[in-house]
């Protein structure tokens, strides 16, 4: 039987509840239960895709196409399990389901409610995702503050969820923040208190408690937070800053975090293995070289809106031991070519992420072609992949001014245009081509030895394509398209054989990366700039 976890946040917002539930789904995992998980967000998009990076952060995309929320990337990477569409909910997509119920005369007679159709409706997503699911245990993680007033129906769902499957079958942990006050020396407990009070005005109790804090909490503090919130001193857990959110994990279980999870869930305990778990976090804690890649983008004053990038390469960088050293250049800056050579000198390689619309575009096409000139291993992804091909076609196919119809509808040479089943569509939301496609690999290439394989599966998320009628030309003039889509006609990869690494992909491939399983890709990218570092170091450079 299934039994159901509930986080909750008050305090402040972005306390990393994701974390802190994706941690939890590590030791549960760690101890051979199934967990699977579900994040509601009480906003009134039906899903994050239409919203800018700088508002939400990383649109994160499953196997299934779903556009979602960050928080879901910390799930997948720290459970190394795929979710779906049915682990996206938001207020929005709730409120579209129960008014087009209503359209279709499915109330008759009611007058429709939040309590009892919106709150049913939540509640039948969690029953809906944990059929399809079927694991030991379901997280579901409640985004917003406790307070919030568009967060309400959600909570009162879980009020009523909670009474329904019973004592012992669904706990709520609610995380909080210990602010440090450097005046006086001391944790504050009250905040915590207070939102604890606001949990239980909505007739919810928290059965644990994770405190956030810079500071270990003093035996005294617990004791107070165990007896002001009523709950046992052992169900209070610390949470203190860590240099990697992949320490998280083994900082929760030092406290018997998922223990006391599970004697609440009244569920026996097994033997934990997190060995290799350890074997990792020493060598995040122990790097022994540092490579400087740079992440052109347009979006760089926010790191959480190219997260799984960010991560990813780290992802590859655990494995090579070393750390790796993020330079964030604004590809505004980098439209002037001088100005981008002295911005990028430093760098051991450079990543272009996927992006929207034509602010920075130059600056990114400048970035490529130093790259391209100077060896500097490059991945590009998505709209990187496409400014490389739009480099490519300008810089050394010679069709001066190429473009994509993203950026120029009237472009003399579209060498990027909007795929065809995107001509019709009308509307932004979830209308991409989105999620897992395959893409057959050309044999013998950077990306076949990279990969192993010639036949992968990758998620996407992208409207435009290269422009097949400039295919040919492109190719004849060296750059290798090394991935096409099954049927041949959308081309996936590119590459440029004579470089070290100069690899871009249509897909996303950093939504698929694994902390104990980088990605092949971002792999190819790091092992290319360490030797670089090596190099230089051998140099003396
Ligand atoms: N804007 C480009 C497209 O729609 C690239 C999208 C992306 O990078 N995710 O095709």
């Amino acid at each position: 039987m299934t039994k159901f976890i509930f986080i909750t946040g008050g305090v402040v917002s972005s306390l990393g509840k994701g974390i802190i539930g994706a941690s939890l789904g590590k030791l549960l995992r760690s101890k051979g239960f199934t967990v699977a998980i579900q994040k509601f967000d009480p906003y009134i998009n039906v899903d994050p895709g239409t919203m800018s990076p700088f508002q939400h952060g990383e649109v994160f995309v499953t196997d299934d196409g779903a556009e979602t929320d960050l928080d879901l990337g910390h799930y997948e990477r720290f459970i190394d399990a795929n979710f779906s569409q049915l682990s996206n909910v938001t207020s929005g997509s709730v409120y579209q389901t129960v008014i087009a119920k209503e359209r279709r005369g499915d109330y008759l007679g009611a007058t429709v409610q939040t309590i009892p159709h919106i709150t049913n409706e939540i509640k039948s997503r969690i029953i809906k995702a944990q059929k399809h699911f079927d694991t030991d245990f379901h997280i579901i993680e409640i985004g917003g503050t406790i307070g919030d007033i568009e967060g309400l129906p959600f909570i009162e769902a879980i009020r009523q969820f909670k009474t329904e499957v019973g004592f012992g079958n669904a706990i709520n942990i609610h995380c909080t923040l210990l602010p440090y006050l450097p005046t006086s020396g001391e944790l504050k407990t009250k905040p915590s208190q207070h939102s604890v009070n606001v949990l239980r005005s909505y007739g919810l109790q928290p059965e644990i408690l994770v405190c956030r804090t810079s500071k270990p909490i003093p035996k005294t503090e617990k004791e107070k937070l165990a007896l002001f919130c009523s709950v046992s001193k052992d169900a209070v857990i610390e949470c203190r800053d860590m240099k990697s959110i992949y320490e998280v994990p083994l900082a929760l279980d030092e406290q018997n975090f998922a223990e006391v999870v599970l004697h609440r869930l009244q569920t026996q305990d097994k033997k934990s293995n997190l060995k290799s778990w350890e074997q990792l976090v020493d060598k995040i804690r122990n790097p022994k070289h540092i490579i400087k890649i740079g992440i052109a983008g347009k979006y760089t004053k926010l790191s959480d809106a190219y997260i799984s990038v960010v991560e990813s390469l780290k992802h590859a960088g655990f494995k090579d031991e070393s750390k790796i050293d993020i330079k964030w250049i604004n590809s505004e800056e980098c439209t002037d070519y001088d100005k981008c050579k002295e911005l990028m000198k430093d760098l051991h390689g450079l990543v272009v992420p996927g992006g929207f619309g034509v602010r920075g575009i130059e600056g990114k096409l400048n970035a490529i072609r130093y790259a391209r000139e100077n060896n500097l291993p490059f991945l590009g992804i998505c709209l990187g992949m496409q400014c490389a091909v739009i480099e490519y076609a300008r810089n050394v196919v010679g069709l001066k001014d190429a473009n994509s119809k993203e950026f120029d509808e009237g472009a003399t040479y579209p060498v990027i245009d909007l795929m065809t089943e995107q001509k019709s569509v009308k509307g932004y939301g979830g209308t991409m081509r989105l999620g897992a496609y395959d893409c057959i690999i050309k044999k013998g290439t950077v990306a076949n030895k990279a990969y192993g394989e010639t036949k992968i599966s990758e998620r996407h998320r992208h409207r435009y394509e290269v422009n097949n009628e400039y295919l040919e030309k492109i190719q004849d003039k060296g750059l290798v398209f090394s991935g096409m889509s099954p049927d041949g006609m959308l081309a996936e990869m590119v590459e440029l054989p004579e470089n070290d690494w100069f690899v871009a992909a249509q897909f996303h491939p950093e939504f698929k990366s694994r902390p104990e399983r980088p990605h092949p890709l971002f792999q190819g990218l790091i092992d290319a700039a360490l030797n670089k570092v090596k190099q230089e170091s051998k140099t003396g450079k």
